[in-house]
């Protein structure tokens, strides 16, 4: 995962009877899974490596041996177990330089310092920026079922844009974008998506430690090394060239420069009616040499048809990758196993084939996908949720899991952020029937709906969540959760320490399988449609298809 949902609140401490399992999950087989998956011998599972080789085949193997059905791509003999993902990789060339004149004077930045700046992803080799007027933006957001936007008719063509990170309310705490709680409107990823359709020559994000949820040294590594994209037909759709992140105190030097005070106008920004300010006496300039590169990739897919209504799908994801061999630990460890993040993942979505084969076939399809490059920014899962196999109108929901508790049971379950999504009442509902409560995202503001997979079928209108143990653990309740919760972060969380563990307790894991046994089935065998609630910023996508979709 992009971010561990560090631990889930005790919200209801009240837990129901606990119902004996029902299911013959196998703990013995995921364990084994687990281990194979996240062996030295898979090299941290990067795509493009001979780790994903491995990987993919062995999972590819495990859902033929669970008797699916290959769902990838169509072939001359039928359908692969694959489907391929051309990706492009992106990174600087020579050095990166910044500089901005305000006041008169003429500031050298140094990529890293004062600015972190991504290689561009629009297919140029080189990005050359000369003396670009500098507009703020705000929020950078528009948000016509808020009625809201930032821009106001801004031509931001030839010229750079300084946007403000998390949404309008996060410092207020109240409004219309979900109070503390992170709208989509409030993600990086989002205003970057925001500038390209506006046609900004460049967007960069002002850093600040709390809206921003981590702190600088988390920007510049993520942004100054080398970047990813699915290969798209027309990259300057969703890339400006120039993509980035400044400090806070240098925001508010140039703000100062050009006579403007930098609180004052992040408190309008706030507002409505905020419009625009160009930085008067301001400039941009960078020059950047970018080297790109192409690989293919894979998610792997396998399917159980519906009897009833085969064009109807409930697909389960899982992503199979991780970061690879990289910097050696202080124990010269440089294979980054991924046991948790995201084998245990792929070792419950094997284990969910293998029990929806064993029992009656549903009436609607249902899928297994293992994809691919989200350490690299949800990759795997865009590529399908951008070029479907099979359209995402008929697809009722995406069940994504992404780490999964190796530290015995619990008492509740929990989701990756909460979304206003009639799919989470269906969990609560499913939760109740195991003896289990469901805990919200304790910390909403943080944005973790936006950061796994089934995040790339939500933007595309499609139901979808993470879901996973909570922390309130039978063995020690919520202080023992999120004690464990914390030791991982801190220990293993993308470093190499993140191994197996032959001492683990699964019965966590098959708690979590069961919930999500009984969630997908649910909807594979019903005529239900989950739906976004009003005010959720996927359910116009959403509504356009409606059409599609019989009752
Ligand atoms: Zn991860």
């Amino acid at each position: 995962m992009n971010k561990f949902v560090l631990f889930a609140a005790a919200a209801a401490l009240v837990s129901g009877p606990t119902f004996a399992a029902t299911l013959p999950v196998d703990t013995a087989v995921m364990s084994q899974d687990i281990k194979v998956l996240s062996s030295d011998d898979f090299q941290g599972r990067a795509p493009a490596t001979p780790g994903e080789q491995k990987a993919i085949g062995y999972i590819a193997e495990k859902f033929k041996a669970a008797g699916l059905q290959p769902g990838g791509d169509l072939t001359k003999s039928g359908r692969s177990w694959y489907q391929n993902v051309p990706l492009a990789e992106f990174e600087t060339e020579g050095p990166v330089k910044v500089s901005v004149k305000a006041g008169g004077r003429t500031l050298a930045w140094k990529q890293g310092e004062e600015v972190a700046l991504r290689a561009a992803q629009t297919g140029q080799s080189r990005v050359t920026v000369k003396d670009a007027p500098v507009v703020f933006i705000g929020y950078g957001v528009k948000a016509p079922e808020r009625n809201w936007d930032d821009f106001k008719g801004v031509d931001l063509h030839g010229k750079i844009a300084l946007v403000l990170v998390n949404d309008p309310d996060f410092e207020t705490g109240q409004g219309d974008f979900g109070g503390k709680a992170m709208t989509y409107y409030g993600r990086w990823t989002y205003k970057y998506e925001e500038a390209a359709r506006q046609g900004a020559l460049g967007m960069i994000v002002i850093h600040e430690r709390a809206p921003a949820a981590y702190g600088w040294a988390t920007v510049k590594n993520s942004n100054t090394n080398a970047v990813f994209d699915i290969i798209r037909k027309d990259p300057a759709k969703a890339h400006s060239p120039l993509e980035g992140w400044i400090q806070r105190d240098q925001t508010v030097q140039l703000f100062k420069a050009a006579g403007l005070d930098f609180e004052a106008l992040k408190k309008e920004a706030q507002t409505r009616d905020f419009k625009p300010v160009t930085l008067k006496g301001v400039t941009w300039s960078t020059d950047m040499g970018v080297r790109a590169r192409k690989v293919v990739s894979h998610n792997v897919v396998g399917i159980l048809p519906g009897k009833a209504h085969p064009d109807e799908r409930v697909i389960y994801t899982a992503h199979w990758d991780h970061l690879g061999v990289g910097l050696p630990d202080a124990k010269g460890d440089r294979i980054y196993n991924g046991a948790v993040d995201n084998a245990s993942g792929v070792a419950e979505l094997i284990e969910l084939a293998r029990l929806y084969k064993k029992a009656p076939p549903t009436d609607r399809t249902v899928m297994f996908m293992s994809v691919t490059a989200e350490e690299k920014g949800l990759l795997g899962s865009e590529y399908y949720a951008t070029n479907p196999l099979y359209p995402l109108a008929t697809t009722v929901a995406n069940i994504n899991m992404d780490s999964m508790n190796v530290r015995g049971r619990t008492r509740d379950v929990t989701s990756s952020g909460s979304a206003p999504l009639t799919l989470q009442d269906d969990l609560v509902a499913v939760a109740q029937t195991h003896g289990l409560t469901f805990s919200p995202d304790p910390t909403p503001e943080a944005g973790h709906f936006y950061r796994s997979d089934h995040f790339s079928f939500a933007k595309q209108g499609v139901p979808a969540m993470s879901i996973g143990a909570g922390a309130d653990m039978e063995k020690g309740g919520v202080e023992a959760g999120r004690a464990a919760a914390e030791a991982y972060v801190k220990d293993k969380y993308h470093q190499p320490a993140d191994e197996y563990d032959p001492n683990w307790d699964l019965s966590g894991m098959v708690q979590e399988t069961e919930v999500l046994y009984d969630l997908g089935r649910r909807l594979a065998t019903s005529r239900e449609w989950p739906e976004w609630k009003a005010g959720a910023e996927f359910k116009a996508a959403r509504d356009q298809t409606a059409a599609a979709r019989r009752p």
